[in-house]
């Protein structure tokens, strides 16, 4: 399961607590932040959002709340954890570059290496790179004070990214610098996060840099007021745990998807959908294997739903070793979940053979699967409600409502858990009979 990289919980920071002169720059913001996304804390000047980079980066201690960065929370480090913290964890980019002007470019650049007890050579061929790579090797012998503001955040930007930290924070870094050079260092922000795969964290006040995130964080006076998805790439997991924020995941995103494709043919979007149906069902069977794991098991399912190999190999690859091309399994766990893999298949392609007659084995399938215990007459209204929803008539929510609602008010009296998990079963089916 993927963790999150940064947890914020209820952070408070308090100036001048209890005088008269009391700020609260944060009043209890909770945030949760996931491996490599893009986020933008975006607010109004003084709304806190340069206090939440700082708290994230523990050079501003909470008055209340945790700060955990990478499973640590940041007040109960010792000294010397801070300082590798620092060094290794994060990268900390500035509005104000923070450059010392007194030593060249190279070596402000080779500063966070220092301290770590690797060779001279090294730390400057480490740091030539990135100036090759920012385009600012020409400047690698002068100062500071001879470079451009454009040039002195490319400068600040490879210091953050010397020693590799897989986080990145900037705080408004492109807010003293002229349009064409922000553009760039904002398309370098880009790269670092989708080709370098960094998590980066960025704070503007500036509303045209907002696409460019994952998620923005929106801020008014100390306080979270809204988060605005724009891709998302937090695992499924994330996303069931605030269900109010986004409901209906599988659904919408599917919608969108239908929209985007409308010109295409039935097949074309059939053969685009493979890889979202794979990714669908897999987290939709699986839940607690680690990310390697899923990773090369969904390369699998892909195939398999391409029709390039057969459940038998699917099978056999679930099994086998990383290093011998497979996802590295058990051989238990491969087969339930081609069996199971297996009997949703066939659901699909029994549900586009022959609907009717599908319907009952369908829901025949369904009370096997979730042991559910009904009389006659119930049985007959769970079919037509699952034929509903089957043909479209009802949505997800329609179709939960009446499993959910109690017997004598004409609904089937599940349990809420049950209820979702049929709804879940059967929104899947549907994905996958999709131009299947
Ligand atoms: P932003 O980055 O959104 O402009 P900040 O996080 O810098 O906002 O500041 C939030 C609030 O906290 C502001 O009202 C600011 O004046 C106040 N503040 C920040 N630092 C201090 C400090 N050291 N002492 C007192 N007040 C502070
Ligand atoms: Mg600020």
């Amino acid at each position: 399961m993927v963790e999150p990289c940064i947890k914020v919980d209820q952070l408070r920071v308090i100036y001048n607590k209890g005088k008269s002169n009391e700020v609260r720059s944060l009043d209890g913001v909770s945030v949760e932040i996931y491996p490599e996304e893009y986020i933008i804390i975006y607010g109004p000047s003084g709304c806190g959002k340069s206090t939440l980079l700082y708290g994230i980066s523990g050079l501003q201690a909470p008055t209340y709340g945790d700060v955990i960065v990478q499973g640590k929370n940041l007040a109960q480090m010792t000294k010397r954890e801070k300082v590798e913290f620092h060094q290794t964890r994060i990268g900390m980019v500035f509005q104000a570059f923070y450059l010392i002007e007194t030593l060249t470019v190279l070596d402000n650049v080779c500063l966070p290496k220092v301290f770590r007890g690797e060779s001279l050579k090294e730390r400057r061929e480490k740091a030539m790179e990135l100036l090759r790579r920012f385009g600012i090797s020409e400047q690698a012998d002068k100062f500071p004070a001879q470079l451009s503001g454009g040039q002195k955040q490319r400068v600040s930007i490879a210091r953050a990214l010397v020693n590799n930290p897989e986080i990145i924070l900037a705080d408004e870094p492109v807010g003293n610098l002229d349009s064409e050079s922000a553009q760039n260092v904002l398309d370098i922000f880009r790269e670092i996060n989708g080709i370098d795969k960094k998590t980066l964290i960025m704070v503007t006040h500036n509303p045209e840099h907002l696409v460019y995130a994952d998620r923005i964080i929106h801020m008014k006076d100390g306080k979270k007021v809204s988060e605005e998805v724009n891709h998302d790439k937090r695992p499924a997991e994330a996303l069931r745990k605030d269900v109010a924020e986004t409901p209906e995941e599988i659904s919408s995103e599917l919608k969108l998807l239908m929209r985007t494709f409308k010109n295409l043919s039935l097949q074309q979007v059939g053969v685009l959908l493979v890889p979202f149906k794979a990714k669908q069902m897999l987290s939709h069977i699986i839940s607690e294997l680690n990310e390697e794991q899923i990773g090369a098991a969904e390369n699998l399912l892909k195939e398999f739903l391409f029709k390039n190999i057969d459940s038998e190999t699917l099978s056999d690859k679930l099994d086998l070793d990383f290093d011998k091309g497979g996802a590295g399994w058990n051989r238990l766990r491969a087969m339930s979940f081609t069996d199971r893999a297996k009997m949703i298949m066939a659901q699909t392609e029994f549900l586009n053979n022959d609907e009717t007659g599908g319907i009952v084995a369908f829901c025949d399938y369904l009370v096997k699967l979730y042991n559910l215990k009904f009389d006659e007459e119930v049985l007959l209204r769970f079919r037509a409600f699952i034929k509903l929803r089957v043909e479209n008539r009802i949505d997800r929510f329609g179709l939960q409502q009446r499993l959910d609602a109690p017997k004598k008010l004409g609904g089937v009296g599940l349990y809420k858990g049950s209820a979702e998990k049929v709804v879940r079963e059967v929104e899947l089916i549907m994905l996958l009979r999709y131009s299947a």
